[in-house]
């Protein structure tokens, strides 16, 4: 049985739009994440568990400022 060696005559492009698209989202995503850092700043919760308003490890800020949910109530992997 033959080996059919069909190809397109030039690669596929890497769907362009598509990764833009994911960039953007994810660009969005952090705008978002600021947004409520600042106004959690402005009503002086910022560095709280939006949960149970415990404080925030300043290790855990350093690494993610936006971080709004201590350690046990972050939601594993997000
Ligand atoms: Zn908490």
């Amino acid at each position: 049985m033959p080996v059919t060696k069909e190809r397109p005559a030039e690669p596929v492009p890497v769907p362009e739009i598509e990764e833009q698209r994911m960039l953007l989202q994810a660009a969005e995503r952090l705008l978002d994440g600021v947004d409520r850092a600042l106004a959690r700043l402005d009503d002086g919760t910022y560095g709280t568990c939006e949960v149970c308003g415990g404080a925030l490890d300043d290790g855990d800020l350093e690494e993610d400022p936006l971080l709004t949910r201590c350690a046990a109530h972050r939601s594993p992997g997000a």
